[in-house]
C-alpha cells in the first residue's frame, strides 16, 4: 500500500531528467485525458492519458485516503 517519502533529499534535475519531461509532455499531446478524483471528498487527484495502463497506489493529499485505481479501466480497486 502507499507510502509516504520521508527522508530523502530533493533530485538534482538533469538535462536528461528535462528532455524527458518535455519528451512526455509532447507524447501526450492530442491524446484525450481522463481526470481521476478522490472518492472520499472529490478532490482531482491525477489526470491519466490513454496510453496509461496497470494500476498505481495513491493517497489523496486533502483528506488522506489512500486507495489503489485500476488504469485501465479507471475503476477503483479498494
Ligand atoms: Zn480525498
Amino acid at each position: 500500500m502507499y507510502r509516504a517519502r520521508t527522508g530523502r533529499r530533493p533530485l538534482e534535475i538533469t538535462p536528461e531528467m528535462l528532455e524527458r519531461i518535455r519528451g512526455a509532455k509532447e507524447q501526450v499531446e492530442g491524446q484525450h485525458a481522463k481526470d481521476i478524483y478522490c472518492p472520499k471528498c472529490r478532490r482531482l487527484l491525477m489526470r491519466k492519458y490513454t496510453d496509461a495502463a496497470g494500476h498505481i497506489d495513491c493517497r489523496c493529499t486533502k483528506c488522506g485516503e489512500a486507495f489503489v485505481v485500476d488504469l485501465f479501466s479507471w475503476r477503483k480497486v479498494k
